[in-house]
């Protein structure tokens, strides 16, 4: 059973972002694991153990050859990573980031299952996943919140507002994980002396068979033209109930159009 994760690098959350002039996010500092995806690693370790054979392969996308956060995925276990990064890949979206994966995946090669998280924790736009399941021509199943291969198959229970469906679907496939589907281990000083010699396969978009119009900003189909701070919250309005208290809140509803 071989697993491949996509793992995204993102700035550290915990230190105050800035934007670059062409409105994207500054990530030329050092990048590190996000967090969303250490539940799509450790899932993968488990599913491979569960199988009794096979290995997790990364596949990142991310500038300056950073590999901080994955070494850090490596050193929870995985066995190899493919990480791609070029300059030409500076301004794409995420459907060209999803055609980076896609070619990434193939390029890993003999994968049965594909993990992601739902969404990023920097991007969020939470549509990756499913674009990179088109390209590939794969089943995509999506907010799954328990994983598990049986008969030949991947077996999930999809997340709703109500409770959770039961999905399946035939292998090869990708499934995108909320988190909590698993408690992610911490690295072990052992595995982190592991990961330092874990072989990291460096690419770039042509070595993906990727041609620089299909990427970065002349693939990207979206522009940041502008970017705003949010509206500082507004004080609310505060109802005195002098016994006409359920009439002013049914009137202040009806001028939100709410009821
Ligand atoms: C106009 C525009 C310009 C951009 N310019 C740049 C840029 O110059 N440099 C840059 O680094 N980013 C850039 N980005 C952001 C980058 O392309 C995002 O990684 C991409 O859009 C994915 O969006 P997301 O994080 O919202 O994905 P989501 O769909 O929210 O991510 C879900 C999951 O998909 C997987 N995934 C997503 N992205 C990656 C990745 N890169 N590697 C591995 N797994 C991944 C992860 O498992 C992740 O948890 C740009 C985005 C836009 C819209």
């Amino acid at each position: 059973m071989n697993v491949a994760v996509c793992v995204k690098q993102i700035p550290d959350p915990a230190v105050p972002g800035s934007l670059s002039s062409d409105h994207t996010l500054d990530r030329s500092g050092k990048l590190i694991l996000d967090e969303s995806d250490s539940y799509g690693v450790e899932m993968a370790l488990q599913l491979v153990d569960a199988a009794g054979g096979g290995e997790v392969t990364l596949i990142s996308m991310a500038p300056n050859d950073e590999v901080s956060g994955l070494r850090t995925a490596l050193a929870m276990g995985a066995a190899k990573a493919i990480l791609v990064s070029d300059p030409a890949l500076a301004g794409s979206d995420a459907l060209s980031t999803a055609k980076v994966l896609a070619k990434s995946i193939e390029r890993a090669g003999d994968i049965d299952l594909v993990l992601a998280a739902t969404e990023s924790s920097d991007g969020y736009t939470g549509t990756v996943p499913a674009q990179v399941g088109e390209l590939l021509g794969w089943p995509a199943l999506t907010f799954s919140r328990h994983v598990e291969i049986a008969d030949g198959k991947v077996k999930v229970q999809r997340q709703t507002e109500a409770g959770y469906d039961e999905v399946e679907a035939s292998l090869p496939a990708i499934v995108s994980v909320t988190a909590g589907v698993v408690e992610p281990r911490y690295p072990s000083f052992k595995g982190i002396m592991a990961a330092k010699n874990k072989p990291v396969d460096k690419v770039t978009a042509a070595d993906l068979g990727l041609d620089a119009s299909q990427v970065g900003w002349a693939g990207a189909r979206q522009e940041i033209v502008n970017v705003e701070q949010a509206p500082a919250r507004q004080a609310g309005e505060k109802f005195e109930d002098d016994g006409t208290g359920a009439e002013k809140i049914v009137a202040f509803l009806e001028q939100l159009k709410v009821v």
